[in-house]
């Protein structure tokens, strides 16, 4: 069999992960801060947090709260951001993570929304964010990376623009942590991320890194037991026990620490490298093949490793079904919970085959693909 569909989720945890949550699991499971044993759980939480923070350049592990992923993050960050009245914009290739709780709150008539408009090859020119900007708007939404067309989206430029009108900045890096440099503390104010995609670690568990400013102007969308300041009816206001109410998900932090602490090990930008090599071959082998449409920016340095394409001839569905039972190769079909992107890239409501690759895939895989499809 051949993975490409690292864009949804890594298929396998590396072995320095494997090794410490298997010894974890065949311990005692203790409670963070809730006793004294706890404190093994209140250490793991710790590492974790160090882990991220370093990951995305911020001072702060503290600033580090964790969730079962970006879906949770995101409704956090939209429902806790935004009051009556807000106006906020989110770029038109968002997944429904985003999209879904921000047209929940429109249509209840809590806010307006506007979708900055990216060009069918995902590329949003950031100057056009500044028409958009109004005198109520209270944040911006954009992901890292499309998880339909690849494009890597111009983040830097739009939140440094976004910050001169004081409004919000909102990154979605489910598509880009442990695959891109995603220093990015300092621009964006909430970072969400998950950790079953590019960080190798079990499903889960993710979250997100918060500013100082965000943290302060964010109420917590979830209550609950902290274990600190139980005498209180209201749920604290120092982080991380702000956003993380309920027993922590200890396994999953372990696995985030371990395999994040292992990619920076190897280096960000060498993963990056290896995967920039992996696309370009992927595009330049499909280049020359006649009958194929691949959307997106078509260009391995802007984009993340992923290539979205239709066969002429075979709807989406069918392709990936081809590819899977005469090939044994493992791509996504259809709508990648992204029909807003899909309509930016005029794909909609056939949707596309994504290929995505990732640690595992090699060059021998690459060549495999790219002949099943001269094939079909
Ligand atoms: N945002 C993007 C861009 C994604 O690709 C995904 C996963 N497909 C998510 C958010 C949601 O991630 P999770 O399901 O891990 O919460």
């Amino acid at each position: 069999m051949i993975y490409a569909n690292y864009a949804a989720t890594s298929p396998a945890l590396s072995t320095a992960v494997i090794k410490e949550i298997s010894e974890y699991a065949g311990g005692a499971h203790l409670n963070a801060a809730r006793n004294f044993e706890g404190l093994e759980a209140g250490a793991i939480a710790l590492r974790a947090r160090q882990a991220v923070a370093a990951l995305f350049g911020a001072a702060d592990p503290l600033k580090v709260a964790f969730t079962s992923g970006s879906t949770l993050s995101l409704n956090m960050a939209v429902n806790g951001l935004l009051r009556p009245g807000d106006h906020v914009i989110a770029s038109s290739v968002e997944h429904n993570a985003i999209a879904r709780p921000l047209e929940s709150l429109r249509k209840n008539g809590v806010i307006d929304i506007d979708w900055l408009s990216c060009g069918a090859d995902g590329r949003v020119e950031a100057g056009t964010l500044r028409k958009a900007i109004r005198k109520n708007t209270r944040a911006l939404f954009m992901s890292h990376a499309s998880n339909v067309l690849g494009t890597i989206l111009p983040v830097s430029e739009c939140f440094a623009i976004a910050h001169e009108y004081g409004v919000f900045t909102v990154l979605d890096a489910a598509q880009t942590a442990g695959a891109l440099p995603c220093t990015m503390a300092g621009l964006a104010d909430v970072i969400a991320f998950t950790g079953h995609k590019g960080l190798g670690a079990l499903a889960g568990i993710g979250g997100f890194v918060i500013s100082e400013d965000a943290a302060r102007a964010m109420r917590p969308w979830l209550a609950g037991g902290t274990g600190s300041a139980s005498h209180s009816l209201d749920m604290p206001e120092f982080l991380p026990d702000k956003f993380e109410p309920g027993t922590g998900n200890t396994i999953g932090m372990l696995s985030l620490a371990a395999s994040i602490e292992e990619l920076l090990r190897t280096g960000i930008d060498n993963i990056r490298r290896r995967e920039l090599s992996l696309t370009s071959c992927f595009l330049a082998g499909l280049r020359p093949l006649k009958n194929i449409t691949v959307y997106g920016v078509r260009e391995a340095e802007h984009s993340v490793a992923l290539v979205s394409l239709l066969i002429h001839g075979y709807d989406a569905g069918e392709a990936a079904r081809c590819l899977f039972e005469r090939h044994g190769i493992v791509t996504r079909s259809g709508l990648h919970c992204a029909p807003l992107a899909h309509k930016t890239a005029g794909t909609y409501p056939g949707g596309t085959v994504r290929f995505s690759f990732g640690r595992g895939t090699t060059e021998e895989e690459i060549d495999a693909m790219l002949e099943a499809l001269s094939e079909m």
